[in-house]
């Protein structure tokens, strides 16, 4: 039996297709932001010159997840200071982004590499060249010097927000102390796949220094529900960590619900397929097939097995399914 959990205020709808999808949100020209104060084109600091934590937030780690680009602009355009500590604003894939072509929206996600993958010493010291590998390395130090970070996503398929997060304390902590979204995926080993930014260096010892760094997986990547989210979780963000003042009531919280990735799987073949339609959070129980990439079998490896990201249009070498399992309280 296959089920979808009932996660969602909103109904889950028929998976997103280039056709089918609405580009709610206008994808604005940057330039006005490339000039920053750092050195980097496209990252802004400011200072508070009091103590206090060194907060990042970061927008355009995939060039067409475009609700970060959003939020990274309400906060330049609106002045927000930091009260305490530093804040500092980048626009990570400017170059990706502004390949936007309307007619094949998810296409921008990256240009040669992912962007969200070669956070690795072994790839940014390494041989190969990329606009990915020359932005990771131009923007290296911005994410070294950050206490928090906070890097802002969406997905193809519109589904619910959730956080994405290795297991460490630290970052738990922080996410279930904002609350919103009430989604958790907990990544107990890595990403499988890569090393993503907000597992750069320090950010990926357990046992470390570091402050959290944490994904917000904000919903469709087009919706303008993605962008309203992505702001406000970003200023979420920052008043958790004291740099601003509260604006209003705190939002209402959810039941927080947590799931344990047990697996990446990449596509292997251009025959991958899922059984059906699939768009995230829908349930297997053990050994029931997902999909088929060539003669492999994908079953699920266990009960309640939940997906995420199911990939919208198979491509080999790239992500293909994450394999959860829900966390019991
Ligand atoms: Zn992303």
């Amino acid at each position: 039996m296959t089920a979808v959990l009932p996660v969602s205020p909103v109904p889950l709808a028929a998976p997103v297709n280039a056709e089918s999808v609405a580009i709610e949100v206008v994808q604005g020209d940057l330039s006005a932001y490339r000039e920053g104060n750092t050195g980097i084109d496209y990252v802004h600091r400011f200072e508070s010159g009091r103590p206090g934590p060194h907060v990042l937030i970061n927008a355009l780690t995939h060039g067409n997840e475009i609700c970060g680009m959003v939020a990274a602009r309400h906060l330049l355009d609106t002045g927000v200071r930091p009260l305490i500590g530093t804040l500092t604003v980048s626009f990570a894939h400017v170059e990706a982004y502004a390949a936007f072509d309307a007619s094949q929206p998810f296409e921008n996600r990256q240009i040669v590499h992912n962007l969200n993958r070669v956070w690795s010493d072994e790839w940014l010291d390494g041989p190969e060249d990329s606009p990915e590998l020359r932005r990771a390395r131009a923007m290296r130090p911005v994410v070294a010097a950050a206490d928090h970070i906070l890097d802002i996503h969406s997905t193809s398929q519109d589904v619910v927000p959730f956080w994405v997060y290795p297991a460490y304390a630290r970052n738990a902590a922080v996410a279930l102390a904002i609350g919103q979204p009430a989604i958790h995926l907990v990544m107990p080993s890595g990403l499988g796949s890569g090393t993503p930014l907000i597992q750069h260096g320090r950010h990926g010892q357990d046992q470390s220094t570091a402050g959290a760094a944490l994904v917000v997986e904000c919903g469709q990547h087009f919706r303008q529900s993605a962008a309203d989210l992505a702001t406000a979780t970003a200023l979420e963000f920052l008043v958790h960590f004291g740099l601003i003042a509260r604006d209003g009531p705190a939002p209402a919280r959810a039941p927080q619900r947590r799931f344990e990735l047990l697996q990446t799987l990449m596509v292997k073949t251009t025959e991958f397929r899922f059984t059906r339609p699939l768009i995230g959070f829908e349930t297997f129980a053990k050994d029931e097939l997902i999909g088929t990439d060539g003669t492999d079998e994908i079953r699920a490896p266990c009960d309640d097995c939940t997906i995420f990201m199911p990939t919208r249009a198979p491509i080999v070498g790239r992500e293909a399914v994450y394999l959860t399992r829900p966390i019991r309280p």
